[in-house]
């Protein structure tokens, strides 16, 4: 470990884990927000994956006096122009029910055909110093969504998230496959000569 020290906007530890996995090999210590609890979470005020991921990271930037990073992600469909977006948690009420998000979703596609099922995961990674410099840059991931919800794997819209060219759901997909294609994964890909300038690794 280098002593480079960054914070991910996020009290969850999970997330943490897994932004250390995708971030490899770089030689930095990615600590949460947990370790400052009178640090709150800024609020998803924005209109856009973008501003909301900015918002984020300025936060914990200027809460800890740290380099932070925040995400923010979600489901994009084409037939219903853009929505869930980012609503993707609340798509079908307050409370992050992926089955009542997923059920909701299956309910408004239920007459579109296939070719009109397109869809795509948007991830957006914001990157704030404390002296106040600020990089955004967005991963995407191309699906369709599927008829019927399949498989145990992943989280949130993955069992109705369908690749053609694997040809079958986010859900059904073993997570190291998933951590090379998705969103989440081809923003980090682009965030990483950002953050190895800022970190100087
Ligand atoms: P957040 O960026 O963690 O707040 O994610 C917002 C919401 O988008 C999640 O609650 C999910 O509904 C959806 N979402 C984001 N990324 C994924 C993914 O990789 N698979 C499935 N759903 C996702």
């Amino acid at each position: 470990m280098s002593g480079a020290r960054m914070v991910l906007a996020t009290k969850n530890e999970g997330k943490r884990r897994e932004f250390v996995e995708l971030l490899g090999r770089l030689p930095l210590e990615v600590v949460s927000l947990a370790g400052w609890p009178e640090v709150e979470m800024a609020p998803e005020t924005g209109t856009t994956f973008a501003e909301n991921a900015l918002l984020k990271a300025r936060r914990a930037a200027t809460g800890t006096g740290l380099p932070a990073v925040a995400d923010d992600s979600g489901l994009e469909v084409d037939y219903l122009n853009g929505e869930p977006g980012i609503y993707s948690a609340r798509f079908a009420g307050d409370d992050r029910d992926d089955q009542r998000n997923n059920a909701k979703l299956l309910e408004l596609l239920a007459t579109v055909p296939r070719e009109n099922r397109t869809c795509r995961f948007r991830c957006a990674l914001a990157v704030v110093t404390p002296a106040g410099k600020e990089w955004v840059v967005e991963g995407t991931c191309e699906g369709l969504v599927a008829f019927a919800p399949r498989g145990s794997g992943g989280f949130g819209y993955d069992p109705l998230f369908y690749l053609p060219e694997y040809d079958c759901t986010m859900a059904e997909l073993p997570p190291e496959v998933k951590n090379k294609i998705s969103h989440r994964a081809k923003a980090v890909a682009r965030a990483m000569p950002i953050l190895q300038e800022v970190m100087s690794v």
